[in-house]
């Protein structure tokens, strides 16, 4: 028998602590793990045995919260990390090295397209761009030296949609992985391993904590990929020195992604989650399929209003009608199209920085998916690093506003915007 999404979100990775019965998953706040003798230290240590040894590794509440996403997002493992950022580089990392590349969406989060631009050179890896509508060129820009297809699934912060069945063909026809970034959906409106995704990851900062307190990022592997059909993934499918020449992908199968991450990956670059996150992040996700379901219900009101509002121009919404990528919101995101887009006004970059200044419920910060709504001028902060034509391309131009609509009444936040617009198109 298998549950359904409300009750796994509750209960996945989670079962009474086998040495107190308590019923929440403890914080195991403990940096090591008692060996039982030299024996099971050694077997440990070999990866002959699955346990625990040090937390830079593993640890019992990172785990319940690993087989919690993985379990949500239907893929055969996860890891968690440190952050957002630190998940895409260590979903990357065993897949690339110096002079290899990437093609990735235009459409991204604006600290993504700085990672991918410019910070990922420093390892002699690159990436490519590109309109991921566009599916020739996604093809034309593979070459012998890719070795990774990289998209969000409800694009940050324009409210695109990924056509993500279509994408994952052109990836496996390349013998490829697709890794899809879901934060912006959560496996409650997407889940991308569906529509072909070989591996899944998320800022936990964002809708699966949900409530800003946490900054954290999970890589999910779908243990679909065959990593040893070419020579172009020798991290996995060739002998590992570290570990006497074991070959991850022959040991353990649809896990050895997941192995590699720990066992090299959070070993070697210690981009850790620690414990008291990852509860937070538990706690968070127990109720994910109830604030998704409120936030959507609130941006369709939101935007809806929006759309009719005299001083805007455009609202990016897909469950809009008037949005191109309407038409894949049934497809691809069944639920809903999130609770996040962006704003176009008329009055241009300064009647974005008027309204920002005058709203009272709304913050002002630089997050999203946040039981709270939030607003931020991306042209100004989070895309500042970017030309004005990688702001458009990514949904950011100077006279848009990004809104992550919140779970409060919808009524009291479009008071909000109706005060706030007024006073900015004075
Ligand atoms: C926030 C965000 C990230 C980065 O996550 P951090 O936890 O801030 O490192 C990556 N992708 C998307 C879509 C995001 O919204």
């Amino acid at each position: 028998m298998t549950y359904g999404f409300d009750t796994l979100q509750v209960h996945a990775g989670a079962r009474p602590d086998p040495a107190t019965g308590a019923r929440q998953v403890p914080i195991y706040q403990t940096t090591a793990y008692v060996f039982r003798d030299a024996d099971h230290a050694a077997a440990l240590f070999n990866l002959q045995e699955v346990g625990y040894i040090y937390s830079r590794l593993t640890n019992p509440t990172v785990a319940a919260l690993q087989e919690r996403v993985a379990t949500l997002e239907g893929g055969a493992g996860a890891v968690c990390c440190s952050s957002g950022h630190a998940a895409q580089i260590m979903a990357l990392f065993p897949l690339m090295g110096p002079g290899l590349n990437v093609v990735v969406s235009t459409r991204l989060y604006g600290g993504s397209i700085t990672q991918f631009s410019q910070t990922i050179k420093r390892f002699g890896w690159s990436a490519k761009f590109v309109d991921f509508d566009d599916l020739g060129a996604i093809e034309a820009a593979i070459d012998d030296n890719t070795r990774a297809v990289f998209c969000e699934s409800i694009a940050n912060p324009g409210g695109y949609i990924t056509d993500l069945d279509a994408v994952a063909a052109v990836a496996d026809k390349a013998g490829l992985p697709l890794i899809v970034d879901n934060t912006s959906a959560t496996p409650y409106l997407c889940r991308p391993i569906e529509h072909g995704a070989t591996l899944v990851v998320h800022s936990m900062t964002k809708f699966l904590t949900g409530n800003g307190t946490v900054t954290g990022g999970v890589v999910v592997d779908s243990g679909n990929f065959n990593w040893s059909a070419s020579d172009k993934f020798p991290s996995l499918s060739a002998p590992e020195p570290a570990y006497h020449g074991l070959k991850f992908h022959e040991t353990f199968g649809p896990l050895a992604f997941t192995f590699h991450g720990i066992a090299i990956g959070l070993r070697d670059l210690g981009m850790t989650l620690n414990p008291q996150a990852a509860h937070y992040t538990l706690m968070g996700i127990e109720t994910l399929s109830l604030r998704m379901a409120r936030h959507v219900e609130n941006a369709e009101k939101v935007a809806a209003w929006l759309e009719g509002h005299p001083a805007v121009e455009a609202v990016t919404y897909a469950g809009l009608r008037s949005s191109p990528w309407h038409d894949r919101v049934a497809r691809i995101c069944p639920k809903g199209a999130g609770g996040l887009f962006t704003v176009a006004l008329k009055g241009g970059y300064g009647a974005c920085l008027k309204l920002v200044d005058s709203l009272n419920l709304f913050s002002h910060v630089a997050n999203l998916g946040d039981t709270r709504s939030l607003i931020i001028h991306s042209a100004s902060t989070t895309h500042r690093q970017l030309t004005p034509e990688q702001q458009t391309a990514a949904g950011a131009a100077p006279n848009v506003v990004r809104i992550s609509i919140g779970i409060e009444d919808a009524k009291d936040i479009i008071a909000d915007l109706e005060q706030a617009l007024a006073k900015a198109s004075a």
